[in-house]
């Protein structure tokens, strides 16, 4: 969400006649667009300021911060940053136009309904894959999560509007498309009431996009539907992002998740009938406050049966403003950590098992960069999101690739001759 924010803002300011600038070193103003999702990002965002300061004490440079840290903690940047120039907070980055009109400004309102920015001049990373938001904000508080309060309430972008992007996407030749949002499987379609499965229908009947992705989903909204309309359509990649978080229910319930794991098992399960190739990536937070071993154990079960394509693990982060807040962070942080490496080993295995299966299969591949190590390769992305470096080939291309070895992050292969 936020690279896609970024994204906004930096079309907003080119189709005004700004030009990008390599770094902080040779830039007038810089634009630093947070997220605090975890406690460490408001760190890296002061130690970045201090970095800035140093440079506006020698010559002239505005400094703006974006995004939820300037949402959440504008008190605190004002008195610990004084020297920041504009401040935008998560609902109001479509505003840095005017904002860079004056000396000091700042905007943190909240709306309620979606507000729609051009999408013409979004400064997209490449020229064949695009973000899409259909959503924005949370109503789900997790007791441990400070989106619903640095986002604000959830926003659906009306259906025509997305449609419109997504033609206008498809003139520019993209390939594949990434639907966007906080729970994007609570959309609602402020003027129809369609949900995120008949919306997806209409995207892939309608368009000649040929990769269509959406993430993130909420296991306690998630509706069969959507995995019924990912069979019919290929084009809809058989890949769900669907965090479990943890696999004990009191630690659920203490979260606030709305579902118990055996809900969650028996809701992959469903999907994976309907979708047997179906991918499935989490989010697991290790150390919530009052998980025992035991607890943790949970955690262990369930990655050990879905044996999930992906999976990004956290250490437990207490955030102010929240409601775990105020419960004990009681899991000592060697524990943490050790849970954290613990899981992380495990999924490792699980990966490399996956990926092994893969050699000698042939997979459509769609390549996004050259390789930084070796020129002589392209780096691309199976439909699970798995990277594969593949020999020769072209940027942005869709090749059929043989998969010729496998590690737990990575494939490697070769286009397949006709
Ligand atoms: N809406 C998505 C997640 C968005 S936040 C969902 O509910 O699945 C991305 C991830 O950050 C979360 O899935 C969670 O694993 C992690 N996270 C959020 N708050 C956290 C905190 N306080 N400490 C540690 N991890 C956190
Ligand atoms: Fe945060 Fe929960 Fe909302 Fe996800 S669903 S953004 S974890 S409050």
């Amino acid at each position: 969400m936020n690279v896609n924010d970024s994204e906004k803002m930096a079309g907003i300011l080119i189709s005004e006649g700004y030009k990008p600038a390599d770094d902080e070193n040779s830039a007038d103003i810089v634009i630093v667009n947070t997220c605090s999702v975890r406690e460490k990002a408001k760190e890296k965002l002061f130690s970045f300021l201090g970095k800035l300061n140093g440079i506006k004490e020698k010559r002239e440079l505005k400094i703006i911060v974006t995004g939820c840290v300037s949402q959440l903690l504008k008190d605190k940047i004002r008195k610990r940053a004084p020297y920041v120039d504009i401040m935008l907070g998560t609902n109001s980055y479509f505003k840095i136009k005017d904002a860079l009109k004056k000396t000091k400004f700042s905007d943190f309102q909240f709306y309620k309904n979606w507000i729609e920015i051009p999408f013409e001049p979004i400064l997209r990373k490449n020229d064949f894959s695009a973000y899409v938001s259909i959503m924005e904000g949370c109503d789900s508080f997790c007791t441990y999560c400070v989106v619903p309060f640095s986002r604000g309430r959830e926003k659906f972008r009306p259906s025509s509007s997305i449609l419109k992007e997504i033609r206008f996407l498809e003139e520019q030749e993209f390939k594949e498309v990434q639907l966007l949002g906080q729970n994007v499987d609570s959309y609602r379609d402020p003027e129809t009431g369609m949900d995120l499965a008949s919306l997806l229908e209409k995207i892939a009947k309608s368009s000649s996009i040929q990769w269509i992705r959406f993430l993130t989903s909420h296991p306690a909204k998630f509706s069969i539907r959507i995995a019924e309309i990912m069979a019919k359509y290929p084009k809809i990649l058989h890949s769900i992002h669907i965090p479990f978080q943890a696999g004990s229910n009191k630690i659920l319930e203490l979260m606030n998740r709305g579902y118990s794991i055996e809900k969650y098992l028996d809701l992959v399960n469903k999907i994976k009938e309907i979708v047997p190739d179906i991918a499935l990536s989490t989010d697991v937070i290790v150390g919530f406050p009052g998980e025992t071993d035991k607890d943790f154990q949970y955690t262990v079960d369930v990655l050990k049966e879905i044996e999930f394509e992906n999976m990004f693990s956290f250490k437990y982060s207490p955030r102010p403003g929240t409601k775990a807040y105020l419960l004990e962070d009681n899991v000592p942080d060697e524990v943490k950590t050790e849970r954290l490496i613990y899981i992380q080993n495990l999924q490792k295995e699980i990966q490399l098992k996956n990926n092994l299966k893969r050699v000698g299969k042939v997979m459509k591949v769609l390549t996004e960069n050259i390789n930084k190590k070796n020129p002589n390769e392209t780096v691309g992305r199976i439909y699970t999101g798995r990277i594969v470096n593949v020999k020769g080939g072209k940027v942005g291309e869709f090749y059929d690739i043989l998969i010729e070895e496998a590690g737990p992050h990575n494939l490697k292969g070769s286009i397949k001759e006709d």
